[in-house]
C-alpha cells in the first residue's frame, strides 16, 4: 500500500496472467493486492487459479519437460507471487500464506464485485461491499470456455477422461491418438479445432446443430474438403457416455428428434468463450463479444488511464497459459511505469 490507505496496485484474477502480473509487481515493490476469485457453480472455469484448474496434464508450458498438472502449475505461480510479498483478499483478511499444492487452502478467496473507475483513486469493491482504493488496476479475469452443461461432460472433463474445451491444449495427448474424435460447434474455431485434431485422430466428426456451418466460407470449405472430417448435421449432444473415460456421445437430431449413439474416444467443445467482464459494467471499452479492448495492441493499456488488462480477458485468438502469462508481465511493467510517472513508487 502507498499512503492514505490507497493500494498502489490491485490485480483482479489469479490465472496465469494475474499471478504473473503479481510476481513482476511484487518484485518491483508495488505490494500488489490480488482478488483471486471465488469458485462458481459447475460448469465454470471461474475459480482461483483459473482455467488450468480444470485440466490434468499441461504438456506445453515451458520449463516442465515431463509435463505438470494444471493445479500444481497454478500453485507454483501463486507461491512465487506470495514469496515476493503479494497479498490476497480472503475470508481471513489479507493473506500472505503460501498454499500447499496438494492440500489447497483452508480459507476462501474473494471476488471483486464491481469497480468504480470514474474517480481517482479507483474504487474496487470486494465481497460484503468492502471497498479498496487503488492508484492502478490490472484486470486479468480470463474467460470461461462455454460447455454444454451436461453432467457427464463436466465429470469426465475434471477426470481427464477425454473431454476438453481446448484442442490445441489437449489434442496431442496420447489418449487421443488414432481415435475417432468429436468436435461440437460449427463456427471458425470449431473448424480450426477439428482441422488441428486431424493431425492425430483417425477421424474427426463435427457435430453441428444446423444444416450448414456458421464458419466463414473459406473455413467451411476447408472442413468439408478434409477427408478426415465428417460433419454430422442437425445434431446436438444430449449425453456423454463412459465411466472413467469417454466411450461415446448420445446425439439428438434437431429435425426428427431421433436419438443415436456415436462411439468416440474424445470430445472437444468449440462453442465459444465468455470473457469475465460483466462486473465491469460499461466502464471500460469492450468489443462486441465482451472482451476488453486494448488501446494499443502491443501494450496492456485500456480505455481508462491507469487500468491495464492481460490474458484471455483481452484475447479471443491465442488463449494459452504462456500467452496469458506474457501479457500479465506486460501489464505489470506498464503499470509500474505509469505509476512512476504519477509519482507513486
Ligand atoms: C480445459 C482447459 C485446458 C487447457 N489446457 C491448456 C494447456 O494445456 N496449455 C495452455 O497453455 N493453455 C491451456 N488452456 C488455456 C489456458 O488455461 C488459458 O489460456 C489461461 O488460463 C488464461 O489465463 P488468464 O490468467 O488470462 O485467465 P484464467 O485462467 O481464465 O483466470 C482468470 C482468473 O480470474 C478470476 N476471476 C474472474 N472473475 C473474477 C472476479 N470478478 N473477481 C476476482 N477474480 C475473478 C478467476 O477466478 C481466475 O482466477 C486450457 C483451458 C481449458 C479450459
Amino acid at each position: 500500500m502507498s499512503d492514505n490507505n490507497v493500494e498502489k496496485l490491485v490485480i483482479i484474477g489469479s490465472g496465469p496472467a494475474g499471478w504473473t502480473a503479481a510476481i513482476y509487481a511484487a518484485r518491483a515493490n508495488l505490494d500488489p493486492l490480488v482478488f483471486a476469485g471465488r469458485p462458481k457453480t459447475v460448469p465454470s472455469t471461474v475459480l482461483p487459479g483459473g482455467q488450468l484448474m480444470m485440466t490434468t496434464e499441461v504438456e506445453n508450458y515451458p520449463g516442465f519437460p515431463e509435463g505438470v498438472t494444471g493445479p500444481r502449475l497454478m500453485a507454483h505461480f501463486e507461491q512465487q507471487a506470495v514469496r515476493f510479498g503479494t497479498r490476497i483478499v480472503t475470508d481471513n483478511g489479507l493473506h500472505p500464506d503460501v498454499s500447499n499444492p496438494d492440500d489447497g487452502h483452508s480459507y476462501s478467496f474473494h471476488d471483486c464485485q464491481r469497480v468504480d473507475l470514474s474517480q481517482r483513486p479507483f474504487v474496487v469493491v470486494g465481497e460484503d461491499d468492502a471497498q479498496y482504493l487503488a492508484h492502478a488496476v490490472i484486470i486479468a479475469t480470463g474467460a470461461t470456455a462455454n460447455w454444454l452443461g451436461l453432467e457427464n461432460e463436466q465429470r469426465l472433463a475434471r477426470l481427464g477422461g477425454g473431454v476438453s474445451a481446448c484442442a490445441v491444449c489437449d489434442g496431442a495427448l496420447p489418449i487421443f491418438r488414432d481415435q475417432v474424435l468429436a468436435v461440437v460447434g460449427g463456427g471458425d474455431s470449431a473448424v480450426e479445432e477439428a482441422t488441428y485434431l486431424t493431425k492425430f485422430a483417425a477421424k474427426v466428426c463435427m457435430i453441428h446443430r444446423r444444416d450448414q456451418l456458421r464458419a466463414s466460407k473459406i473455413m467451411a470449405e476447408r472442413a468439408l474438403s478434409n477427408p478426415k472430417i465428417e460433419v454430422l448435421w442437425n445434431k446436438i449432444p444430449i449425453d456423454v457416455l463412459g465411466d472413467q473415460r469417454i466411450t461415446g456421445v448420445r446425439l439428438k437430431d434437431t429435425k426428427t428428434a431421433e436419438v443415436s449413439d456415436l462411439s468416440v474416444g474424445g470430445l472437444f467443445l468449440a462453442i465459444g468463450h465468455t470473457p469475465a467482464t460483466a462486473f465491469l459494467g460499461d466502464q471500460l471499452a469492450l468489443d462486441a463479444k465482451g472482451y476488453i479492448k486494448l488501446k494499443d495492441p502491443y501494450r496492456s493499456t485500456t480505455s481508462v488511464e491507469g487500468v491495464f488488462a492481460a490474458g484471455d480477458v483481452v484475447d479471443s485468438v491465442y488463449r494459452q497459459a504462456i500467452t496469458a502469462a506474457g501479457m500479465g508481465c506486460k501489464a505489470a511493467l506498464d503499470a509500474e511505469r505509469w505509476l512512476a510517472e504519477q509519482g507513486v513508487h
